[in-house]
């Protein structure tokens, strides 16, 4: 490791280390290569005009000088590229993600790549082909997944922030479980190149991270339209700024002060109404002869923890104690989400891993007669269950003659859900007449299409971290509880997931869903949340950084 370490931190990292294990690669050990800095040479073209525009003094100021950690699916030339598979396990990358550099050029340094559920398919690291990751409350527990080992490592104080990506829920359930900020982007606002794709439409880098204005220097700093990924935008004119202009000092975003809450407007979900939603809709489907007992395990799925409940509450308390005000609100098409996420992430899944066949990446099987062999054997071996299930549940729903009764099914629901969020929070942004969130929420509903709140409070996940063996959900279950995060993703929508408190010893996340592009107001109410409500750490956590 070649980050210049404040002492105790070399020996602290290894005791978190052999207790958590978030890393599958920690730099400088085990042959590992050093940490990085920008290679020399960058180019332009290359994805390196960096550092990347909006990213002033104030968020560099966050980042400069201090260790990350990247998930082990996203490319960092030099580094393991294993994407938590055994078929890819020791291959490295021979180049870097754009957010990685972007990171670098804003003088933070790599120290390692951290584990994950294999191509980001889980929720809790276990399906990992690699290792086991463990929560830093709780070592029997899982720290979510998929982007595990970073949510853990951010926890335990080894690193200030680490990348994660989020498919489904892949970077906030984990920092729900770990306790910290997890920020997913906007669908294109940070570059995907460089991420290893497992369902491209779906799929976002996400910052998870030790504070909300950590997560929003880090993003500041990586996102931004990259030549290199065609889906990545810059953000659109009208957008909330992150930090104010240079020249101003009482910004709408103020990025560091704890701003007023007054003209805030949250739209409360109701986790009550959801569950009972899924469980009639469950319900229905038994009724048409559906599968009993997948359908039962969804409706029970849905249903919050008492302790997540508590939490939830909490945090509606604290928000209205601060100065917004809450409104329930209602996303009809939510309780069809699980269903049409997981056909649009098999499909776009058995099509994008199509490409590890033995032949171009990855472990190879030492004898094979003929290239289908080669490929059987390859896939055979390499590929863990979880991803096995995937690939076939994709090609499934992409059948010929069924594709109406699948997969333009759920392309119909997530429409659905796009039009109900748009319906609360209004859509993207014009650049003209939207400044923001207190005139928005004021103004007279005789446009449909104008906004009724700024942001959507919802839950993560309905348990805290879960154990192993008996204590630990069904795979089936870890799906079904996807349904309050996968929906941000089918939207294409920001959403960030913080600690709002610690109940039986554990932290209890919940999550705020914005409008298209309004990261900045989603940040603002998360650091005042935290300026009020400090967020906890794990016993043994020491701050090596302010
Ligand atoms: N639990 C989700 C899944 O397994 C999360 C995926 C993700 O965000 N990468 O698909």
């Amino acid at each position: 490791m070649s980050y210049k370490q404040p002492d105790g931190f070399l020996s602290y990292v290894k005791e978190w280390e052999e207790k958590i294990g978030a890393f599958i690669e920690l730099s400088g050990e085990k042959g590992a290569p050093v940490s990085q800095s920008p290679p020399s040479g960058e180019k332009p073209e290359d994805g390196g005009a960096l550092p990347r525009p909006g990213c002033p003094e104030k968020a560099a100021a966050l980042i400069r000088d201090l260790p990350f950690a990247v998930k082990d699916n996203i490319a960092v030339a030099g580094f393991s590229l294993s994407c938590g598979s055994k078929l890819l396990a020791g291959f490295r990358s021979p180049y870097t993600a754009t957010a990685v550099r972007a990171l670098w050029a804003a003088g933070a340094e790599l120290i390692g790549k951290t584990n994950l559920d294999e191509f980001g398919m889980g929720s809790s690291t276990d399906n990992s082909g690699i290792k086991k990751t463990n929560n830093p409350w709780d070592l029997s527990r899982v720290p979510g997944g998929s982007s595990g080992g970073s949510a853990a490592a951010v926890a335990a104080g080894i690193v200030p922030f680490a990348l994660g990506s989020d498919t489904g829920g892949s970077v906030r359930q984990p920092a729900a479980f770990c306790g910290v900020v997890g920020l997913k982007p906007t669908y294109g606002a940070v570059s995907r190149y460089g991420l290893v794709a497992y369902a491209s439409s779906l799929e976002g880098i996400g910052v998870l991270a030790d504070s909300a204005a950590r997560a929003r220097a880090v993003f500041a700093a990586i996102r931004g339209r990259d030549p290199l990924d065609d889906t990545s935008r810059d953000p659109p004119a009208g957008a909330p700024p992150l930090y104010a202009p240079a020249d101003k000092t009482t910004p709408a975003s103020t990025g560091g002060d704890p701003p007023a809450l007054s003209g805030f407007s949250i739209g409360v979900l109701s986790p009550e109404a959801v569950a009972r939603a899924v469980a009639q809709t469950a319900a229905s489907g038994m009724n048409a002869g559906g599968k009993t007992g997948a359908l039962e395990i969804a409706a029970q799925a849905a249903e919050l923890e008492s302790e997540v409940r508590r939490g939830f509450e909490l945090a509606k308390e604290r928000f209205a104690s601060m100065g917004c005000s809450l409104v329930d609100v209602e996303i009809p098409s939510l309780k069809y989400g699980v269903p049409a996420y997981y056909t649009i992430a098999a499909a776009e899944a058995s099509a994008n891993l199509a490409r590890f066949d033995g032949v171009r990446y990855g472990r190879r099987p030492p004898m094979a007669e003929n290239p289908g062999e080669l490929v059987d054997k390859t896939r055979e071996a390499g590929f863990g269950d979880e991803v096995k299930l995937r690939i076939l549940l994709g090609t499934f729903v992409l059948r010929s003659g069924f594709q109406d009764r699948y997969y333009l099914r759920a392309q119909r629901i997530r429409a659905g859900i796009k039009a109900n969020f748009e319906a609360l929070l209004g859509g993207g942004y014009t650049g003209e007449g939207d400044a923001g969130g207190a005139k928005n929420a004021a103004a007279p509903e005789k446009d449909s299409r104008a906004p009724r709140v700024d942001a959507i409070l919802l839950p993560v996940f309905p348990s805290r971290a879960f154990g192993r063996g008996p204590s630990s959900l069904s795979a089936f279950a870890q799906k079904a509880a996807d349904l309050y995060t996968c929906c941000a993703n089918l939207a294409g929508l920001p959403a960030i997931s913080f600690p709002a408190s610690l109940e039986g010893g554990l932290p209890v996340g919940v999550q705020l869903l914005g409008r298209a592009f309004s990261e900045a107001k989603l940040l603002d109410l998360v650091e005042a949340y935290e300026g009020a409500y400090p967020f906890p750490h794990p016993q043994g956590y020491r701050a090596f950084w302010n």
